[in-house]
Order: structure tokens, then sequence, then C-alpha cells
């Protein structure tokens, strides 16, 4: 009998080997505020409205490739200036992974300010890519020379700047973002995922640095479901990228959902401004409690830091109290005791906070 080597060990890279898969908590009945998701359905004659234009989509046959009338109308609820390019990706996460797939080499490194979102140091080693973190100050605002510096050494192809930052809901400095495109001679993309959140954004300066690339999503505005991102830049960059993507990426339903509702979008935006209402009142009742910080947030989400070795007990006892948040302490480093709470529904956050004083008072 010929032996194979059929084993994992034997055929699976290293770098994938590595990697812990992206892990997702099963919620069950608990209030969950661990995604940045949007709390709120749509009233009942929306849904009727919406299931009445799904009746009329054609199953059978492959999705418009190029998303086209989609395409048009993310590039008005977006704002994308008149001549930059769009690109669409199942979720912006799909995007990110585009995106490494068009500039991957061996050697070639992505680099970002840690701790950041997870997904940039995955799809770096997925892509075999060599990922460099660069570490926030303590607050979490980014250390420019620190990112200067690491980019001459690395000459990353690629950059990643979450604006605001997950997990800490800030925004950068712009003094940093800009000379931060100036000094790098790869592409430098602003992820803008927490855009319905923020005034902040840099959609308008494209064109001003030809290495800047915005991504954006639908997901935390309302439509994380759906799985639609959005990358805009130049014609030049996404034309290149655009040959990465796997044809019919965004699926028929998708297309018709997200149509349906950015017709509807004064109702996300609604949602969007009542979530920045509600954060307010939640980073004012944390800053009540007796925490070792509570970080101002730009997102529609807040990051917090228990007395040391509390987070974990503080995180167990609001999930067994049917409050799931995220526990960001097992990641260690600076966020060492560090949770964070998606803003949710008034009745949500009250809920939330009430279990949370429970928990730290005692
Ligand atoms: N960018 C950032 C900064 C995020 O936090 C997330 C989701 N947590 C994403 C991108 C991915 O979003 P999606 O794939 O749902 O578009």
């Amino acid at each position: 009998m010929t032996s194979f080597n059929k084993s994992p060990e034997q055929l699976i890279r290293p770098e994938i080997r590595a990697l812990s898969a992206y892990h997702v908590p099963e919620p069950g009945n608990c209030v969950k505020l661990d995604a940045m998701e949007n709390p709120y359905h749509w009233p009942d004659d929306l849904r009727e409205k919406w299931l009445e234009t799904l009746r009329g989509v054609a199953l059978n046959r492959y999705p418009d490739p190029s998303a086209s009338a989609l395409t048009a109308m993310l590039r008005n609820s977006m704002q994308v200036p008149d001549n930059m390019n769009l690109l669409l990706g199942n979720g912006s996460d799909e995007l990110i992974q585009m995106l490494a797939m068009a500039v991957a080499q061996p050697g070639r490194v992505v680099l970002a300010p840690e701790p950041t979102f997870v997904m940039y140091r995955m799809i770096a080693a997925v892509a075999g890519m060599q990922y460099v973190g660069v570490a926030l100050q303590d607050d979490f605002s980014i250390d420019g020379p620190a990112m200067l510096q690491a980019i001459e050494e690395h000459q990353p192809a690629l950059v990643f700047l979450a604006y605001p930052n997950n997990p800490s809901g800030n925004l950068f400095s712009d003094r940093a973002i800009e000379e931060i495109l100036e000094k790098s001679s790869g592409l430098v993309v602003v992820d803008e995922a927490y855009a319905p959140f923020t005034d902040a954004s840099y959609m308008q300066r494209l064109g001003e640095f030809d290495n800047l690339l915005v991504l954006r999503t639908v997901s935390k505005m309302g439509l994380a479901g759906l799985r639609l991102g959005l990358l805009a830049g130049p014609a030049d960059w996404l034309d290149e990228i655009d040959k990465t993507r796997l044809p019919y990426n965004i699926n028929s339903l998708t297309q018709a959902s997200a149509q349906f509702a950015l017709q509807h979008i004064d109702l996300l935006l609604q949602q969007a401004k009542q979530i920045r209402t509600d954060r307010a009142w939640l980073l004012e009742q944390l800053n009540a409690l007796n925490l070792s910080a509570v970080y101002p947030s730009d997102a529609n989400f807040i990051l917090f830091r228990t007395a040391a070795g509390q987070a974990t007990d503080i995180f167990n006892g609001l999930r067994e109290r049917g409050v799931l948040i995220k526990n960001l302490s097992p990641a260690g480093g600076q966020l060492a005791d560090c949770l964070r709470v998606t803003v949710g529904t008034a009745q949500e956050n009250k809920i939330f906070m009430k279990t949370l004083k429970q928990l730290v008072q005692g």
C-alpha cells in the first residue's frame, strides 16, 4: 500500500495553521451588544415592500456582474467624488482580501496600528504576506513617529487605518494620516466602516494623494446581513484590484435588498443619529461608574477598561445575566482588562448599564 502523508500538518501552510479561526460566539437569547450591529428592525410596512421587491428577483439567473444599479446608488449615498471609481465586495472583508491578493508577494508587508481590526492581520497571513503592527499610544492615539519609522523600515505594500479605529473607537489625527500617506510608497486604505457615526471622512480627499483608497461598508448602518462593502478610489488602482474579484461576488438578493434599503436611506440615517445620541448617554453612564478608563468614541461602540483582572469576570457575569458584549482582555497588551460594548436600543443600553452596575459595584 502506498503511504501518503495526508495530514493537515503536512499540507496546510504553517502560517495558516498558526491562525485561530475568526470566532463568533453564539448569542442565544442574550441582548446582543457584541458585534457593532444596528439594533433596529424595519417597520412592518417597509418589510412587506422589501419582500415584494424580492419576489421579482430571478434566482435562476446569475446576478448583474457589475451590480451597476446598486453601484450608482452607493456612489450617490456615500458621496463618492465623480472622478473616483467604486469596487463592491461581499462585505468590506472581501475587499481587504482582494487588496491583499492584488499586491501579495513573498516578503511584502501589510502594516497597521495595533490594536485594530483583526482581519488585516489574518488576511495578510492568508495572502502569504508579512504583517507588521505598530503599537498605538496608551490612550489609543496613533504614534505618528513610530508609524513613519516602521513605514520607512518595512516599505509596506498596504497600510490599513481604521478610521474610527476598532476596537478603540477613536479617530487618528489628520496630521499623522497625511504624513503616512506622503511617506508610504504603497497603498494606504482608510477603512471607514463606522462612517455613519462620525462626521470625519477621507472620501472627499480622494485624489489629493495618489495612494489613498477609502473603504466603506453598509454593515454598521443596518445591513450587516447583506454582506456588502465598497472600495472607492482612482480607476487605475481599482481596475487592477478588480481582477482579483470572483465573478458575481454580489448576489442578486443582496443587490435587490441593498437597492431597496438605499431608497429608504433616511430611515437608516435616522437610526444612526439615534445611535449617536444613545452613545452619548452610554458614555456618560459609563463615566459615572468606577472604571479604570472609558474611551471616547466616534463609532457605534465604546471601549472601557475595568479594574485589573476583572474584565473576564464582568464579561461572564453580564453573559450569565443575558447581556453579550465583547471581551478583549484575552488579547492582552493594551487591551488587557478591556471590554467593548456596542450601542444598542435605549432599552438594551439600560439593561446593559443596570447589569454592569451590579457587577462593578458588587
Ligand atoms: N473594517 C472594520 C474597521 C471593522 O470593524 C469591520 C467589522 N467589524 C469591517 C471592516 C468588516 O465589515 P464588513 O465585512 O461587515 O463590511
